[in-house]
């Protein structure tokens, strides 16, 4: 056999078998089940997809069936029918690869279309860029929609073109809608998982669930794409070249609001609060009052939720996004039937999520925000700020050096660090609902600190009247280079040397 036989014959033997474990997965509904035995499940891997008070809703592989005995679950599989998305009046695929591509045709001014990578299928990942001067990157805050990661909720594919649409139809002619393409740069994926939408299945290809395999700092606390579902690859590696500040997901199966963290060290926990706790509860209720059925939820107070006030998700895509890129992401569960509603209604669910999706993504101009450079070549910085007593960090855009702290009203003291730079302080900066407070970095880097330092503690130095005055025959030997820097940073006029 010709080694390129071997090949291909090999590659349809592992496609099958992909294919195969994909299918062979049961959906269970699982009744009676205590707290601490949904979250024992998730940590066995079990996936467990939707909890209310009397059913969970649950994802197993046959050859972990034993673990349901073992720990006495009563449960019942739901059989699984091959359905076709079409009947439902849904797009294809390539419709909405046509609708994405007419966009960018129509407003090339205001949007650029980015394939990021392709699906285990080969399908493309879409992502669009909204903003003004689209092609390049400004000191404007970047957020991100991504909706249907499960391929079988397909909803938030479609609010997110319909959300594309509205924000390209009425730029120049609403106001607000005009300053958020201004002010902001805004990427909407509508699609993560292609293959699972085709296939209309919730994992991906490679039998992965996509809000299951991210990074996650209870049980997978490395930062890396290595081993992770295709999809999720990419999304990380555009995500480290970004810097995000304000993201949502978009599923179905619940009609809610989700804030981290989606799970904790103590697997008692029956709430996992962030450090932005009182910010995540706000931004997630501005959201749900705008959207009335869901601020009316019979299940959840307000239309919102913690994540594991709710379950325990080991792996999802919000809590990789606070905990390691320095964004805020909502979990946002669009309609309580996973696999609906009918196209017909889907008007009607725009409607209740259009003016809470403008909400929530005007929240990324609040705060404070800034750039970083540096203070001898006026370069952007890659650094990270910290509100003092609060470990979670922003990033500075490397391609500008613009960082965007979210914050609600107040008095924060920042701190703002960069490797080969001193770390600097900023205190009692005053945050108002209005705009972000602008509040520019100039970082000095390390070598230039010592010098100053040094100088500081020369005691044949001093300056007056704007001039240097030390003694280059002394014990503290400083380098030219260094002096010209210092006198850069002081805008020093001249040195004086003294014999
Ligand atoms: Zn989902």
């Amino acid at each position: 056999m010709k080694y390129n036989q071997f090949i291909i014959i090999v590659g349809i033997l592992l496609y099958a078998f992909l294919a195969e474990s994909q299918a062979i997965y049961k959906q269970l509904i699982i009744h009676d089940i205590e707290r601490e035995q949904i979250v024992k499940l998730s940590q066995l891997g079990v996936i467990i997809d939707f909890v209310d008070k009397d059913n969970t809703i649950a994802y197993i592989r046959p050859e972990d069936m034993h673990i349901l005995e073992k720990m006495t679950i009563n449960y019942t599989v739901i059989p699984q029918h091959h359905r076709q998305r079409q009947p439902d009046g849904y797009p294809t695929f390539d419709q909405i690869s046509k609708i994405m591509q007419s966009f960018e045709q129509h407003y090339p001014h205001i949007c650029h279309l980015h394939d990021i990578g392709k699906s285990y299928e080969g399908r493309s990942l879409l992502f669009m860029k909204i903003s003004d001067h689209v092609m390049i990157e400004e000191d404007e805050p970047e957020v991100k929609y991504i909706s249907s990661m499960h391929g079988d909720e397909p909803i938030g594919t479609i609010l997110c073109l319909n959300l594309i649409d509205h924000l390209l139809s009425n730029y120049d002619k609403d106001a607000e809608i005009t300053e958020l393409v201004n002010e902001l740069e805004i990427w909407i994926m509508p699609l993560m998982n292609p293959d699972g939408y085709v296939h209309n299945k919730r994992f991906n290809m490679q039998g992965f669930d996509l809000n299951r395999n991210f990074p996650d700092r209870v049980v997978d606390n490395q930062n890396t794409t290595t081993g992770r579902a295709i999809e999720i690859q990419h999304v990380m590696n555009w995500a480290f070249k970004h810097s995000s500040v304000l993201s949502a997901n978009f599923h179905s199966g619940e009609l809610v609001v989700n804030y981290p963290y989606d799970s904790d060290f103590d697997s008692h926990a029956s709430y996992s609060a962030t450090p932005d706790d009182k910010l995540f509860r706000e931004m997630a209720l501005s959201y749900a009052q705008l959207n009335s059925p869901m601020y009316n939820s019979p299940h959840f107070p307000f239309g919102i939720t913690n994540g594991v006030d709710w379950y325990f998700v080991y792996g999802g895509m919000q809590d990789w996004n606070y905990v390691w890129m320095g964004c805020m992401e909502l979990t946002i569960e669009l309609y309580s039937a996973k696999d609906g509603p009918s196209y017909s209604i889907v008007p009607d669910v725009w409607n209740d999520n259009r003016d809470a999706m403008i909400r929530h993504i005007s929240w990324s101009l609040a705060g404070i925000r800034g750039l970083i450079t540096d203070v001898l070549t006026g370069e952007p910085v890659f650094a990270s700020v910290k509100v003092k007593g609060n470990d979670f960090c922003v990033y500075t855009d490397p391609d500008v050096g613009d960082y965007h702290r979210i914050l609600l009203p107040g008095f924060y003291d920042l701190i703002f660090s960069a490797k080969g730079y001193a770390t600097m302080h900023r205190q009692n900066i005053a945050v108002t609902d209005s705009d972000a407070k602008r509040v520019d970095i100039q970082m000095i880097p390390i070598s230039l600190q010592m010098v100053l330092e040094i100088l500081q503690g020369l005691s044949n130095c001093s300056t007056s009247n704007s001039i240097l005055r030390f003694d280059v025959t002394g014990d503290d030997q400083l380098d030219l280079r260094d002096v010209l820097y210092v006198m850069h940073f002081i805008s020093l006029e001249s040195v004086t040397i003294i014999d």
